[in-house]
């Protein structure tokens, strides 16, 4: 697939606020808050969308979660919650072609999420 702002992102070619990173993901401040806590955490690797996601991949769209609740522990928001989220293609709201976990916190979330 082609590169994303979010190779970009992982390459260090344009700048974000790098929250956590390791050897197969990384987690960033969204650049459009849409809670009081936003951030995204991506696999290292390039899978486009939900659909594009292999049997082999399991390991780290798992790791996707656990870097999430990691997170939501050390920032403290992890008990009165939180929501982690996938867009997918365009009913989705997907609009970046890497896939990203959304992670949103600091207030009380509604569903449905329309
Ligand atoms: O799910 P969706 O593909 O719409 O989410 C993309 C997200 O990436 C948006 O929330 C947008 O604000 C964020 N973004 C970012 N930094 C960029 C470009 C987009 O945090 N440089």
């Amino acid at each position: 697939m082609s590169d994303t702002l979010f190779s970009k992102i992982i390459n260090r070619e344009i700048p974000a606020d790098i929250l956590y990173e390791d050897d197969q993901a990384l987690a960033f401040s969204d650049i459009n808050p849409q809670a009081p806590v936003h951030f995204l955490v991506i696999p290292k690797k390039p899978i486009a969308t939900i659909n594009d996601i292999e049997p082999e991949d399991r390991e780290v769209i798992g790791h996707l979660y656990l870097v999430a609740a990691k997170l939501a522990k050390e920032m403290g928001f992890a008990e009165e919650g939180y929501r982690a989220v996938m867009n997918c293609n365009p009913y989705g709201g997907q609009t970046v072609y890497h896939i990203h976990l959304h992670v949103l916190a600091g207030k009380p979330m509604g569903w449905p999420p329309y």
